[in-house]
């Protein structure tokens, strides 16, 4: 009853009530949070106390702890030692750990017994029981509390194994069943204890206390039992062995108890038989785990037996564990979980006097497995029904489990007996340390009929900011399926119009070294590219040249110098090309070529499985039926698409020339003359004309154009084939990058926005693809938390 106390206390020790971040101590003037779970955001610049806000925010960690939801439970270690977040594993490995222990401790001891007796093994894993229960209670921090809880295991465990060693060497073969079964069946009655201390203290190290204060009558008793004559003859104590069996016989009415002396006369009479070479004992060969494979059948016999064993310990403590997620009450659930172990003894008993070992084992494992697949089917309104489900598995794996012990010893010949039923009981640890895993991978993988069979996602825009976020998006969340939804695609897009080079442009709203991070991320990515033989079909290429400036040399460095390669100042020979100039950085930097790229993008997509439509999207909400997460890549289009007035366009026009014998950029410091060759052509720049919405060539700028650069590479005079575009840089003080959800009654639709990236979005695409997909992959978490949550 004590063993069954501590091994399943941690279920209600180790609750995770509901939490959120904690506000900061120092709040000023005002100042607006929003609280999630693992973050805190401030809105930035605005006392918009509305719910749904899309302004810009800055967000924290949470360094001030968390608030926690204390009406279920006045304190658990999860909110002792704030094990969430970040720290979650901790709590999740409460469990496998102590079950860690319960399988090294059934070892040590169970050996420790045969050499020392079982009483004494009794008495010191009972008081160790005792002692480490309370210990537990006092840890300070989370790994004392692991360690303690670990050498409780151990005891519990040893203290588990001798009692059942002890009841079974103390009564007769034809008892022996129903003797073993009374050990399982006062496991369940300390599970229910659990659930009555569970529901009457709801501090965790108060529970812990009571817990163990239940299991003090154990320890005043055990030093009263006698040891057992099988121990005391096995190892030489014949007299105290004759006392014990006088005393039984006493108790049991038996006028003349069995002697010892005589048992060992036949004792000797066998040795000296076997000496005489009738039975030759003294050659008798030690035992070993391979004794066990010896052939195919007993080895087939064996695996069988292991994973019965591995099977039965796994579902009955899945059973017990996960019952208090099922919804109600789970004291009750977890006390019900006690209750249907006893009948399930008695049926097992019963069945294998009957009915024998084999048909009483395999219908109640046939029947436990399709509860399990039943509980996947159940919806998940049929509340009770779950309930019910799960009672059955435990009852039908209770049979199992309670009569493997006795029907391994009884397969296997006396000389391998202990060793078949010593390894099966360590596959039985096994399945106990896996066991909680188990119970979480419901939070994983979530029910067959509720699971998202793959999270829909839909990808709004086929630019360069929508290919790369969906490809990072199938590339990062495989279970996915990805579609991109766009009314134009590539060679009509800004993406097309853009030289396509990796020179960023500072975004003032977004902080430097996210920009830094952004850019490095896209910058390994295309380096990649550029080292591998996709290079020439996805058109990247390595580019050095020179940025130059009219005015006298900067002290500052861009924060993107040390990402591009070799920068340094440009040297008085290089600047004598460029009289007008007086300063310049020379570097080598990377060149993606439109359109190349974006049809690269677009077979690596469909390559992943990904899938193209061409619409226009009115409103985001219209794709609520067909998508769990739509991703926002709209570029200038969500100034119309969402009424997002913060972004503006700034429109470039540019020439692209044929003049392949270039292969150096040229960039004048104000970002409005440029020549950057690429593999197909070279792009001659620029304008930018803030706020204007017009799409059509100005062949005044045109010409303009090509006269500065001729200016700075008169060789461009031959260039051929020149053609004008035109492209709308979508700005915005920063990049919009952030998670959003759209309500309309109980319906939500999580988007993420990821647009606004104005003069720089070659330079950042693959960093922010890469934040978008981690906001995909936090929306689907959330998703699939709700949809457990809920049928849980
Ligand atoms: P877009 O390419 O415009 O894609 C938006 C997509 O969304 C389109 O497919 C559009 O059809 C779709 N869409 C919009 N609304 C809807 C709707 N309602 N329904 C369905 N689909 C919709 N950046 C650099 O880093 N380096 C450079 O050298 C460089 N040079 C540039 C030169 C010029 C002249 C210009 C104009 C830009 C340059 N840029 C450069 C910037 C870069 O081109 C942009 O930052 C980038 O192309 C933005 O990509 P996007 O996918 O967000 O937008």
């Amino acid at each position: 009853m004590s063993c069954g106390i501590h091994y399943l206390a941690s279920v209600f020790m180790a609750v995770t009530p509901k939490f959120v971040c904690s506000i900061p101590g120092n709040m000023e003037n005002g100042e607006i949070w929003e609280l999630n779970q693992c973050s805190r955001s401030r809105r930035e610049g605005s006392l918009d106390l509305a719910y749904e806000y899309n302004g810009n925010k800055s967000v924290f960690s949470c360094s001030h702890g968390y608030i926690y939801d204390h009406t279920k439970w006045t304190s658990t270690i999860v909110t002792e030692w704030d094990l969430v977040c970040k720290r979650e594993w901790l709590a999740k490995l409460t469990q496998p750990t102590f079950m860690l222990g319960v399988l090294i401790g059934a070892v040590i001891f169970g050996d420790i017994a045969d050499r020392m007796g079982r009483r004494h093994i009794m008495w010191f894993t009972s008081i160790g029981q005792f002692l480490f229960g309370i210990v537990v209670a006092f840890t300070f921090d989370y790994y004392s509390f692991v360690v303690a809880r670990f050498l409780l295991a151990m005891v519990s465990s040893g203290y588990l194994v001798v009692v059942f060693v002890y009841v079974t060497e103390y009564v007769g073969i034809k008892v022996r069943t129903w003797a073993s079964m009374h050990v399982h069946a006062f496991f369940a009655l300390g599970v229910m204890v659990v659930a009555l201390v569970g529901f009457l203290v709801r501090t965790w190290w108060v529970y812990q206390i009571f817990l163990s204060i239940t299991t003090l009558p154990f320890v005043l008793c055990c030093w009263m039992l006698p040891e057992t004559p099988f121990w005391l003859l096995s190892v030489g104590r014949y007299e105290e062995a004759q006392k014990v069996i006088n005393i039984m016989a006493r108790w049991n009415k038996v006028s003349t108890p069995c002697k010892i002396s005589e048992l060992c006369s036949i004792q000797q009479d066998a040795l000296v038989s076997s000496r005489t070479g009738d039975n030759d004992v003294s050659t008798t060969k030690k035992h070993n785990i391979l004794d066990l494979f010896c052939n195919r059948y007993i080895a087939r016999r064996t695996i069988t037996v292991w994973l019965i064993w591995f099977t039965g310990s796994l579902g009955y403590y899945v059973f017990s564990l996960s019952s208090v997620n099922l919804g109600g009450n789970e004291y009750l659930n977890l006390f019900l979980i006690g209750v249907v172990e006893l009948p399930s003894y008695v049926i097992a008993c019963i069945g294998m006097d009957k009915l024998g070992r084999r048909n009483t084992l395999i219908p109640s494992l046939i029947s436990s497995a399709l509860i399990c697949v039943l509980i996947m089917l159940i919806p998940q309104d049929f509340n009770a029904l779950i309930i019910l489900a799960n009672m059955a598995g435990k009852f039908t794996i209770g049979v199992a489990f309670g009569l493997i012990y006795l029907y391994t010893a009884e397969l296997y010949p006396t000389i391998v007996r202990s060793l078949a039923v010593g390894s099966g009981s360590m596959m039985c640890r096994v399945g106990s340390v896996v066991a909680p895993f188990c119970v979480y991978l419901t939070s994983i993988w979530i029910f067959m009929p509720l699971s998202m069979s793959k999270p829909r996602i839909a990808v709004i825009g086929a630019g360069l900011i929508g290919l790369s976020a969906a490809v990072c998006i199938s590339e990062t969340i495989p279970t996915c399926s990805v579609t991109i939804i766009s009314d134009e695609f590539t060679p009509n897009t800004t993406s097309d119009v853009a030289a396509g080079m990796l020179i960023p442009h500072t975004y003032p709203g977004t902080p430097i070294y996210q920009q830094k991070q952004w850019f490095k991320e896209t910058f390994d990515y295309l380096f990649a590219i550029n080292n591998s033989s996709e290079a020439p079909s996805a058109g990247i290429s390595l580019v050095s040249g020179w940025q130059i400036f009219k005015t006298s040399s900067s002290a500052e460095l861009p924060f993107w110098s040390d990402i591009v390669l070799g920068f340094r100042a440009m040297t008085e020979m290089e600047l004598k090309k460029f009289p007008q100039y007086r300063f310049g950085q020379a570097f080598t930097t990377l060149k993606c070529d439109c359109p190349s790229y974006l049809l690269w993008l677009e077979k690596r997509l469909k390559g992943n499985g990904g899938e193209v439509h061409a619409k226009r999207i009115a409103n985001l909400w219209d794709l609520q039926n067909n998508y769990d997460i739509v991703v926002n890549c709209t570029g200038i289009g969500s100034r119309q698409l969402i009424g997002d007035l913060k972004i503006y366009p700034v429109r470039g026009q540019v020439l692209k020339v044929h003049a392949p014998w270039l292969n150096h950029f040229i960039r004048d410091g104000d970002g409005l003359s440029y020549i950057y060759p690429g593999i197909h052509n070279v792009t001659l720049g620029g304008t930018r004309e803030k706020g204007s919405w017009n799409l059509s060539p100005d062949p005044n700028i045109s010409k303009d154009i090509f006269d500065k650069c001729c200016a700075l590479e008169p060789s461009l005079q031959k260039a051929q084939d020149i053609k004008v575009r035109v492209g709308l840089r979508p700005s915005r003080l920063a990049v919009r990058l952030q998670k959003e959800i759209l309500v309309q009654g109980e319906k939500k639709l999580p988007v993420v926005h990821n647009y606004g990236h104005g003069s720089g979005g070659f330079s950042m695409h693959w960093g922010t693809a890469k934040e978008a997909a981690r906001l995909v992959g936090e929306c689907i978490a959330t998703l699939q938390d709700s949809l457990s949550k809920a049928k849980l």
